[in-house]
């Protein structure tokens, strides 16, 4: 059952990409007999979590690890092959594209590249007025225009600029225009993929601290998808760590910081400089991260892992509560 405090629901989640190409590309020899083999790609395996309404919950891990994938499998972007999605205690993971509907203007995602999210033939104007003629079908133009003004000046672009393209914005600009449009919906929950993983660093702060002003304003809840270390330990509420498809440890934020306690997420934590440490004590893991297509057997860590034991090779450990809202997934905890 969902659970009653949740806005979002994640039960075993499962997303496999089949990439075995034609049919003639699944044949080959092997001993001596033809035999017919399928590849696929494990991108999310098993995933369970929830988000509480007006939290930022970040998922963080290498690049690779699945969290992207698990993003647009939460937006319903990609059909789940398992699992069950809630949103607000109702299943949304078998609806029908028109059925659909009401929860994708509730659900919006920011994308990582601003450029490639925007129209390059379309208006900033026709660019934020799109979703809201989509999703309102009797709103008036007079509305719209005045939605599209309050979202603009909300994400600190001018709305005399409406008539612009987005090649005549700064990647900065861009992506306060992208967020704009997101907004214009006016959602309760974002999904927000690496979105400030293109910008210069001197913009991801504005862009942050407008996210975060935004949530305030509008009391929204964020997923955020991201890499960088420094900026989930600023925004999250919460953190999930994933690794090869699977969440290794989910902790409030200052905790995982604190005393993280799956062995990968200590390897990842040890990793992020600190100012004023002459020896930074970075954990070095051995072998590199397999791939997918041939998950581990047991602990998929269990090849890099330090402290890896007979069990850890034949068993996939549980992801279970070793502190309180404090889970991981480790049979050392
Ligand atoms: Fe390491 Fe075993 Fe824990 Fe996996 S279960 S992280 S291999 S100790």
């Amino acid at each position: 059952m969902p659970n009653a405090n949740g806005l979002l629901d994640i039960r075993n989640l499962v997303k496999h990409f089949d990439i075995s190409g034609g049919l003639l590309d699944q044949f080959r020899f092997e001993n001596g007999k033809l035999v017919r083999r399928r590849t696929t790609v494990k991108a999310v395996n098993n995933v369970t979590f929830n988000v509480k309404p007006g939290e930022t919950f970040s998922v963080v891990g290498e690049s690779g690890c699945g969290k992207s994938t698990l993003a647009r499998t939460i937006l319903r972007l990609y059909p789940p092959n398992a699992g069950e999605i809630y949103y607000r205690g109702k299943r949304i993971d078998k609806l029908t594209q028109e059925k659909m509907l009401p929860y994708r203007a509730k659900m919006q995602m920011i994308f990582q590249d601003p450029y490639a999210s925007l129209n390059p033939r379309m208006t900033v104007q026709k660019t934020l007025e799109e979703p809201v003629y989509f999703h309102n079908k009797s709103i008036s133009s007079t509305e719209v225009k005045e939605r599209v003004a309050t979202v603009m000046e909300l994400v600190g672009v001018d709305p005399k600029w409406a008539g612009r393209y987005p090649h005549e914005f700064s990647g900065g600009q861009r992506q306060r225009i992208s967020i704009a449009r997101a907004l214009t919906v006016d959602p309760e929950f974002i999904v927000a993929d690496e979105p400030v993983s293109a910008l210069d660093v001197s913009i991801q702060a504005q862009i942050l601290n407008l996210l975060m002003d935004a949530q305030q304003k509008r009391g929204l809840t964020y997923m955020f998808i991201t890499h960088d270390l420094g900026v989930v330990k600023h925004i999250s509420t919460r953190v999930a760590v994933m690794y090869l498809g699977m969440v290794c440890e989910l902790a409030p934020a200052a905790e995982l910081f604190q005393t993280p306690m799956h062995p990968y997420t200590q390897a990842l934590l040890s990793a992020i400089p600190v100012i004023g440490e002459l020896k930074p004590k970075h954990i070095q893991l051995r072998g590199e991260v397999p791939t997918p297509i041939n998950l581990p057997s047991g602990c998929v860590f269990h090849g890099r892992c330090l402290y890896a034991k007979e069990e850890c090779r034949e068993h996939v450990p549980p992801l279970r509560e070793v502190n309180t809202d404090h889970f991981a997934a480790c049979f050392l905890l």
